[in-house]
């Protein structure tokens, strides 16, 4: 499995499916994991920063991730096999502020690396982070459900054997935390992943 999982890898790093079929993308994918991780964490899409460095999470948000969870940055990634929706760079809204959300077919197209991770890495625990991670993982199980942020925080799933808690996205421009209830939906969700955290076989603590 891990050589399976290492040609995977390879493949993904080689990817340029977006900018063959014109979308536009400005950097080279960006994951991290390893064989044997029994924690995946899946977010949207990298930033700037992470398309800089080809390293995920290494942001504010990241780093408000990382506060939430409250591991330390090594911890987090010899937990978590980072993966995301779209694993390049979108670029910025065009003519906008902020960072372009990958369209649908991006979302098609960049779908089977996840799908392979997920297959190969079989992991016990699934963490979506914001609204098209967690779509894109339970669409299949609750139906348009899995658009309400507020209804699905705090809630524990199981999907193809993994426990999946999702999370909101952690970037400043979210203001879902902030909203009345959310912080104890936030709160509840980050204990379930704590607990799980807690279980899995030879993690770092
Ligand atoms: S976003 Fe995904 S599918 Fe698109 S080029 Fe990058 S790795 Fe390939």
């Amino acid at each position: 499995m891990s050589a399976a999982l290492r040609a995977v890898q390879a493949a993904c790093l080689d990817c340029r499916a977006c900018h063959d079929a014109g979308f536009q993308v400005e950097s080279l994918s960006v994951f991290e994991g390893r064989p044997g991780q029994r924690a995946y964490l899946l977010g949207q899409a990298p930033g700037i920063v992470e398309g800089d460095e080809r390293r995920p999470w290494r942001g504010r948000a990241g780093k408000q991730l990382r506060r939430w969870l409250d591991l330390e940055e090594e911890t987090f990634y010899a937990t978590f096999y980072c993966a995301s929706v779209t694993r390049c760079y979108p670029g910025r809204v065009p003519g906008g502020r902020g960072d372009r959300a990958p369209s649908p077919p991006e979302r098609e197209l960049c779908a089977r690396w996840r799908d392979e991770e997920l297959r190969l890495l079989a992991p016990r625990l699934v963490v979506p982070v914001g609204g098209l991670a967690i779509q894109g993982l339970l669409e299949p199980l609750l139906g348009a459900a899995a658009k309400r942020l507020t209804g699905v925080i705090g809630e524990t799933y199981e999907r193809d054997g993994a426990i999946v808690i999702p999370l909101p996205h952690p970037s400043g421009a979210s203001s879902w935390p902030h909203q009345p209830g959310n912080r104890d939906r936030l709160e509840q969700a980050l204990a379930a992943i704590r607990a799980e955290l807690a279980g899995l076989p030879g993690r770092q603590a």
